[in-house]
């Protein structure tokens, strides 16, 4: 059944010109680090302040470690009192303007935070409206859902848990390096070969440790759509009992998990154990080596103490930095599944030079069409026809016989894989999506409502439709009277996909909704199953009422709906085995008319074709 509902809402082009570069196993820091720039692009004061503050954070602690040999040999083993208070004060008044700016920059980090989360959602949310009916057909909701939220936010921590936390760590240690060679260049040089092996030491498990990551990001994201599955197919679940199944299938998958989860955690917590362990070795050798040059004189007590307190501090720093690994390869796990969203083709597109379609004032033709929706499943082959301007067309046949599919192909929610769909000769991808949509009123079975007003509802078809314009719609779907009769009419909000209302009331909203855009094509796809005979008879003769010069497609399982149709289009497997009005196809005595006696020997359902 075609799942989606045309409406008048923009379809926005991604702002962000994203590099359509293959990601071949996971996303490397580097790509992590370019992806992200771009959207700090329009935040460079934010990045220029963040930076600053931590080139002042990290220089004044360095500096602090590093007085220490001032005040050790130039003030208290000479006795100088007053270059010792001098010292004391400087600190003092540093310690107070680093507090004063490290607050600011808290508070900038938190806004910037939230600018980029923004940002990236909102790219994403962009990108998800440019995207096919195939790209819906292919990833689940809760994975895509999954990836606004958890991944997003991964990104997010990442940057600013992580990655600016270890911009300061890296400057601290930048800053120790240069003081490290200031107090003894010798020992120095021992300790940077040391720094540059606990650095290169885990970078071989850096890359498993983001591949892993990565797995464990898309387990995470499967989870998150069975839930997502599970919550809205409740009534399913509690009318066969599936509970305790669907139990178990979740706690099969959660044990799936633990692997992937154990190796990915595993894989981080190396990368930040390695260069710990190999710098705790490194100290304790810078120790050793310079203790014995202190006992000979060649370095002061001052130099050892501050140097030692600079390698401690370094190791800190180190340490912090290797924790806040594991937090970085989350978010570019996080980033990578964003990205895969973001790069998304899709698969029905505009041309370049897209023209605007004119109103149909003639025919929709569909000449020799082939559509399959993958390889080995179901479609259209071999498929030509005509539907004059202003005709009552109705498709009818078994089920999945294709009824939906050529509605799938006129809306363009996909393209055919050969042949082509004419409006007035013009061959459909010639033209934008948009100016065709504009054309069509669309009424599928799945009705899907908005969890808002029934008057914004009905607008979504028209946002422009005044609230006169929107009661006469509801009254050619005849739900105007059931709406005035709520206590809140049409201000009344119609729940998560219009839970609140029967799927009668859903479907005539849904009619309301088409018919307030007064569309040049109207589409019914089995858009009054959910109806009772009667009020299914009201709209129909409503329809035939205000139809005029507009072109009306039915597909329906309905066949008396056929009765008066200019044209009936009988499919069976994906082709059209007859074509005709009612009489010509009872003469035939084709599938058309085994269906229609069919339907009529049915004495519980005389309305209803049962389709096998
Ligand atoms: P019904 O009357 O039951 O709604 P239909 O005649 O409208 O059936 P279609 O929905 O057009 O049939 O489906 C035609 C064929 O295409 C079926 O075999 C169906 O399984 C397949 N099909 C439909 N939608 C998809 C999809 N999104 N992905 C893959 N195959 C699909």
């Amino acid at each position: 059944m075609t799942q989606a509902v045309i409406s008048d809402l923009e379809i926005v082009e991604p702002e962000q010109d994203l590099e359509q570069e293959q990601l071949d196993g996971s996303m490397s820091l580097w790509n992590f680090l370019k992806t992200i720039a771009k959207y700090l692009v329009p935040y460079k004061w934010l990045v220029f302040l963040t930076l600053a503050r931590i080139l002042l954070e990290s220089g004044f602690d360095s500096s602090m470690r590093v007085s220490i040999k001032l005040v050790i040999d130039q003030a208290i083993v000479p006795q100088n009192y007053d270059l010792l208070l001098l010292i004391l004060g400087l600190l003092g008044v540093g310690v107070v303007i680093v507090a004063i700016v490290s607050l600011l920059g808290d508070y900038l980090i938190t806004r910037f935070g939230v600018l980029l989360l923004n940002d990236i959602r909102q790219s994403l949310f962009d990108r998800v409206q440019t995207l096919s009916m195939e790209f819906f057909g292919r990833r689940s909701a809760g994975d895509v859902v999954n990836c606004f939220l958890a991944d997003v936010e991964k990104v997010e921590t990442s940057l600013f848990s992580g990655l600016a936390f270890a911009v300061l760590d890296l400057s601290n240690i930048l800053f120790s390096a240069i003081f490290l060679f200031y107090l003894d260049w010798r020992l120095a040089i021992a300790a940077s070969i040391g720094l540059a092996i606990c650095t290169l030491l885990p970078s071989s498990v850096l890359k498993k440790a983001t591949d892993a990551g990565f797995q464990l990001r898309q387990q995470e994201g499967q989870i998150a759509s069975v839930v997502q599955e599970n919550l809205v197919s409740q009534s399913v679940i509690k009318i066969f009992g599936l509970e305790q199944r669907l139990s178990n299938d979740f706690a099969t998958r959660l044990t799936a998990l633990q692997p992937v989860y154990t190796h990915a955690r595993f894989l981080s917590c190396l990368v930040q154990r390695i260069p710990t362990l190999t710098f705790l070795l490194m100290q304790v050798f810078i120790l050793g080596v310079g203790a014995v040059m202190t006992y000979h004189q060649w370095i002061s007590v001052g130099t050892l103490v501050s140097f030692q307190t600079l390698l401690i501090g370094l190791n800190l720093n180190l340490l912090s930095f290797t924790y806040l690994l594991p937090l970085i390869i989350d978010g570019t796990a996080g980033m990578q599944r964003v990205c895969e969203v973001l790069e998304e083709i899709p698969h029905v597109q505009d041309a370049p030079d897209a023209m605007t379609l004119p109103t149909l004032s003639q025919e929709i033709q569909f000449e020799t069409v082939r559509f399959n929706y993958a390889e080995s499943r179901g479609g259209v082959e071999h498929l030509s026809l005509r539907i004059r301007k202003g005709d009552f067309a109705v498709f009818v046949g078994p089920s999945g016989a294709g009824k939906s599919t050529i509605i799938n192909l006129l809306t363009r929610f996909y393209d055919p894989q050969a042949g082509r769909v004419l409006f007035d000769g013009v061959d459909v991808k010639q033209c934008s999506q948009r100016s065709l949509r504009s054309q069509i009123g669309l009424v599928s079975q799945d009705v899907i409502l908005f969890n808002t007003s029934i008057r914004e509802n009905i607008q979504m078809g028209c946002l422009d439709a005044s609230d006169e314009q929107v009661e006469t719609a509801a009254k050619a779907a005849e739900i105007h009277d059931f709406v005035v009769s709520l206590p809140q009419g049409y201000e009344t909000k119609v729940g998560d996909r219009g839970g609140q209302l029967s799927g009668g009331q859903r479907q005539r909203i849904a009619l309301a909704r088409a018919l307030v855009r007064n569309p040049a094509i109207l589409i019914l796809d089995e858009a009054t199953s959910a109806l009772d005979p009667i009020t299914e008879a009201e709209i129909l003769a409503t329809l035939e009422r205000i139809s005029g010069d507009r072109t009306v497609i039915v597909v329906t399982h309905r066949i008396r709906q056929a009765l008066h149709a200019d044209t009936i289009f009988v499919m069976e497997k994906g082709h059209i085995v007859e074509t005709g009005q009612h009489q010509e196809l009872m003469h035939q005595n084709g599938l058309y008319a085994q269906l229609w006696r069919w339907s009529h020997a049915n004495a519980q359902d005389r309305d209803r074709v049962i389709c096998v």
